[in-house]
């Protein structure tokens, strides 16, 4: 099932496209079907629990309990964010949901879905920011940070040369008083990811 996930709710539990997540269902949870993470009889659920890891914590968190830029999207083997610290609104992390610190670690299943979930991340996120076209960047080299995590930065039609190609990177380093906003990030998050509903295929 792929299930963008709405803010205090579980999104409809309706195929969206794309390829399908391993089923699990919790006999103490029925509520939480697919949430995989959440369940400790799952199989997925003792792979997630690394400790100091940013995104495991996020990853273990309750997905209805998290804020819209957090929760973009989740199919079971992706979730994706906002970027925090970030002076470009728009700009998303494609975050594996298990612990992982690179893509030769992938399963087949987790490689399959990665690729069209980037196609359709650029769609949505090139309308909802008028970006030209999407970086797509993964490092994990800052310390808490080794987990898998997929950049998804838009180039804006105006970005200025010095700012342009990898020295897009600079847009994380800005002063904390030109991050964007957690209210912007919600909002942001939330059009994307309508989008991303309306590019099911
Ligand atoms: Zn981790």
């Amino acid at each position: 099932m792929i299930r963008p996930i709405s803010r205090g709710r579980l999104a409809p539990a309706k195929n969206l496209g794309g390829p399908t997540a391993p089923q699990h269902r919790c006999p103490n949870r029925p509520a939480f079907v697919g949430l995989r993470r959440q369940c400790p009889s799952s199989p997925r659920y003792n792979r997630h629990a690394v400790t100091a890891c940013y995104s495991c914590g996020k990853n273990a968190a309750d997905p209805t309990s998290l804020p819209p830029r957090e929760a973009i999207y989740d199919d079971g083997h992706w979730r994706v964010a906002h970027a925090f610290g970030s002076a470009l609104p728009g700009w998303l992390v494609v975050v594996s949901c298990r612990h992982l610190t690179s893509l030769s670690q992938l399963t087949p299943d987790e490689a399959t879905a990665l690729g069209p979930l980037l196609q359709r991340l650029s769609i949505a996120v090139e309308s909802v920011t008028s970006a030209i076209k999407c970086y797509v960047v993964f490092l994990a080299e800052a310390p808490g940070f080794e987990h898998l995590h997929v950049h998804i930065i838009p180039r804006a039609p105006h970005m200025p040369p010095d700012r342009t190609g990898i020295e897009a990177l600079k847009y994380l380093a800005q002063p904390e008083g030109e991050w964007v906003s957690p209210e912007e990030m919600d909002r942001v998050s939330e059009d994307i990811q309508r989008m991303l509903r309306a590019t099911t295929h």
